[in-house]
C-alpha cells in the first residue's frame, strides 16, 4: 500500500515535470496532476463548503446569521418546499476551480482526484452519509450519443468507487429530450416539462434504497427534483442529491 502510494506520487511528480499543465484559471503551472485543471492557489481561492456553513437543510442554499448547532437541521429557505428530494448538497460555490472543473468535465470524461476527495467528504457528512446507492442524472440516449459520455455518470462512478457504494447507471432513464422542449419556455414551463422526463426501469432494484442522485451543478433543482420524484414513486426510501457546485448568489 505504502509502496503503491509512493510510486503513484513519484509518477505524478514525474508527469508534472515532463508535461507541465497550465492552470485553466491563472495560466500558472499545476503542481500536481491530482488537482486537475486548476493550480493549488486557485483551489485555495475557491469557496468550498466545510459542513459548518449555515445552509437550508433541504436544498443546501447558503443562509446568513448564526444559529445554535442543534438547530441547524431546522433551517429552511422555503424556495425548495416543492422539491421532491430529501436533501441536496454541493462541494462548493460555482466559481473558480470548481466552475473550471465542471466546464472541463463537459468536454472530457475525466475527474481529478482532488475533486473526488471533495465529493467523498461531502457525501460523508450527514444526511448524505445515509445513502446506499449512487445514481447519476440520466442523459437522453440521443444526447449521450452526441456528447459521447454522461458527465454525471463520470462523477458518480468515481465517487461510488471512492466511498464503496454501488453505482447504478441502469435504473434511471431519461425518456424526454429536454432540448426539444425548452426553447421559448419560461421557468415554470421548463420545470413542468422536465417533471415527466425520467422513468425508473427496475423499481425492484431501488426499492427501500436511499439513493444519492449525482449531477454536475445544482441550479434551480428542477432536474434533480424530477429524478427524485421518479425514484420515490418507484419505491426509494429517500433521495439525496450531490453536485460538484451550486451558485451562491441567487
Ligand atoms: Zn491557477
Ligand atoms: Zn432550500
Amino acid at each position: 500500500m505504502f509502496l503503491t502510494r509512493t510510486l503513484n506520487s513519484f509518477y505524478n511528480a514525474l508527469l508534472s515535470v515532463v508535461y507541465p499543465q497550465a492552470c485553466s484559471l491563472c495560466g500558472g503551472s499545476v503542481e500536481d496532476r491530482r488537482l486537475g485543471v486548476a493550480c493549488a492557489g486557485c483551489w485555495r481561492e475557491t469557496q468550498t463548503f466545510a459542513g459548518t456553513d449555515i445552509i437550508c437543510w433541504k436544498c443546501g442554499a447558503l443562509s446568513w446569521g448564526t444559529i445554535e448547532p442543534e438547530k441547524r437541521d431546522r433551517v429552511r429557505c422555503r424556495q425548495c418546499d416543492g422539491d421532491a428530494f430529501t436533501a441536496a448538497r454541493a462541494c462548493g460555490a460555482y466559481e473558480g476551480a470548481l466552475r473550471a472543473s465542471v466546464l472541463a468535465l463537459k468536454r472530457e470524461p475525466f475527474i481529478s482526484q482532488h475533486l473526488v476527495n471533495l465529493l467523498a467528504e461531502t457525501q460523508g457528512r450527514a444526511p448524505l452519509d445515509r445513502a446506499t446507492r449512487v445514481i447519476p442524472v440520466a442523459l437522453h440516449p440521443d444526447r449521450e450519443k452526441e456528447r459521447g459520455f454522461n458527465q454525471a455518470a463520470v462523477i458518480g462512478s468515481a465517487l461510488a468507487r471512492a466511498v464503496q457504494l454501488p453505482f447504478d447507471e441502469v435504473s434511471l432513464m431519461r425518456t424526454v429530450h429536454s432540448g426539444r422542449h425548452r426553447a421559448g419556455m419560461d421557468a415554470r414551463g421548463r420545470r413542468e416539462s422536465v417533471a415527466a422526463a425520467f422513468t425508473v426501469c427496475y423499481p425492484r432494484l431501488i426499492e427501500g434504497d436511499r439513493v444519492l442522485v449525482i449531477d454536475d451543478v445544482f441550479t434551480t433543482g428542477a432536474t434533480v427534483s424530477a429524478c427524485a420524484a421518479a425514484l420515490l414513486a418507484a419505491g426509494a426510501e429517500e433521495v439525496f442529491v450531490l453536485t460538484i457546485a451550486r451558485p451562491v448568489n441567487c
